[in-house]
């Protein structure tokens, strides 16, 4: 059998497992390829820990130099060009034909199709935006801290809610939570809306048990920063007096001039198996569409589906090369954290593919979800790295 040629495109949460699984399986003379802009893996479900000061933000990341040492090879790139009919990926340091192409490119943040977005919200979405918010939060002490969710979809569902929660353990341990009106306006229904009205509920409640202010169906349009003053979509006028905002979410530009995506923006791929239009070449994580059984639905951008997609498509490659073993099927399933502070967390888990509708359960906050987050996040860097 001759060596093959599998480049994956992207060294997040995706690329990362999909790489590792493909080395762990295939002989040497298949050669593993990661491209990646950044030098850096870095763990956004720490993110929030970093808001609090709880990690430092060398602490959630790690260097992919480190995976040459695995044999897989890195390459520290930018993408700049897919070519899947040539079967070629341009970079700003060489061209690199392949055999095999995963994409794990994730999702772009789109902080200009907001007018206003970028000189008035904070942004705990990338590391550089959680340090900064980290540093204002310590000087804002009263008036109205607004959570702006400004449009769908977003990565990980749960992560507006958990830093709202975690804002809110911010004030109360400092004795300050009164003089701060938290409050939370966002474009879905109900938080998390494809896991359901039982979650959407207990998300509800929760937040109102803190004081937390909720305005669903809330769809900003522009955001005044000197006035001080979002406008949404219906003409309703908010003022606030610090404002964290959710960015917009696109798919990388390299993605979409290559034809990959269609009308959603994000790549189509099979629910199951992560194939895309073309033979050989995957796309797993937040980059792709990925439509629950109803039609209608789309799968949320979470790292849990990234790695567990990563791993189905890592096996059927090896069993594509090999000539042997059976298809993997990714599930659906999937799991997350809500930190709430207090060392407590909440735990929604559950099967996103079950019909007519997903399966997720909620389970009360708790130290054994907290703990079972910090486990994650050793395992996570222990097993990868
Ligand atoms: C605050 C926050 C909290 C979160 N918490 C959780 C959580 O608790 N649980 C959970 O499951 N998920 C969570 N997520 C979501 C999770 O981080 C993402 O869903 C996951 O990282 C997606 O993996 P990915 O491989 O698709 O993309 P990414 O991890 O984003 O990786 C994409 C990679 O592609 C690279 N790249 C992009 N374009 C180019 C290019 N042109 N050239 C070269 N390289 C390029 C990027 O540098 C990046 O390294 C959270 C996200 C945030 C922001």
């Amino acid at each position: 059998m001759s060596g093959k040629n599998i480049l994956v495109l992207g060294g997040g949460a995706g690329g990362l497992v999909v790489a590792n699984e493909l080395r762990k399986r295939l002989g040497k003379e298949h050669k593993i390829i990661l491209i990646d802009k950044n030098t850096k893996h870095i763990f956004n479900s720490s993110f929030v820990w970093v808001l609090m000061g709880w990690r430092e933000p060398s602490q959630v990341q790690k260097s992919l130099e480190k995976l040459n040492k695995k044999k897989i090879e890195y390459v520290n790139a930018e993408i700049l060009q897919i070519d899947p009919a040539n079967r070629l990926v341009k970079t700003s340091v060489q061209d690199f034909a392949y055999d095999y192409l995963v994409i794990s490119l994730g999702a772009d943040l789109a902080l200009e199709a907001v007018p206003g977005f970028a000189q008035s919200a904070h942004n705990f979405y990338d590391l550089n935006g959680v340090i900064k918010l980290r540093d204002a939060l310590k000087g804002f002490s009263s008036g109205k801290l607004i959570v702006l969710i400004s449009s769908l979809p977003f990565k990980c569902p749960a992560a507006p809610y958990e830093a709202a929660f975690l804002m809110d353990y911010y004030y109360r341990e400092r004795g300050m939570r009164d003089k701060i009106d938290l409050r939370i306006y966002t474009p879905e229904p109900q938080p998390m809306p494809v896991a359901g009205p039982t979650v959407g509920n207990a998300m509800k409640q929760m937040l109102e048990m803190r004081g937390i202010n909720y305005n669903p169906n809330f769809k900003v349009t522009s955001i005044d920063s000197e006035k001080r003053e979002i406008t949404f979509e219906k003409g309703e006028k908010v003022k606030y007096d610090f404002l964290v905002g959710i960015p917009p979410h696109r798919s990388p530009k390299v993605v979409k001039e290559a034809g990959l995506t269609d009308e959603s923006g994000w790549i189509p791929v099979s629910r199951e198996t992560l194939n895309t239009k073309y033979d050989e070449l995957y796309a797993i994580g937040d980059v792709t569409a990925v439509r629950l059984p109803d039609g209608k639905k789309m799968l949320p951008k979470a790292g849990v589906f990234a790695h567990y997609q990563a791993e189905a498509v890592a096996h059927n490659i090896d069993a594509e090369i090999s000539g042997s073993g059976t298809l993997r099927k990714f599930d659906g399933k999937g799991s997350c954290f809500i930190e709430i502070g207090y060392s407590k967390a909440a735990y929604g888990s559950g099967n996103f593919y079950a019909e007519p509708a997903p399966a997720v359960k909620m389970r009360e906050p708790g130290r054994i979800w907290h703990w079972g987050k910090i486990l994650f996040e050793k395992w996570w860097f222990w097993h990868w790295f």
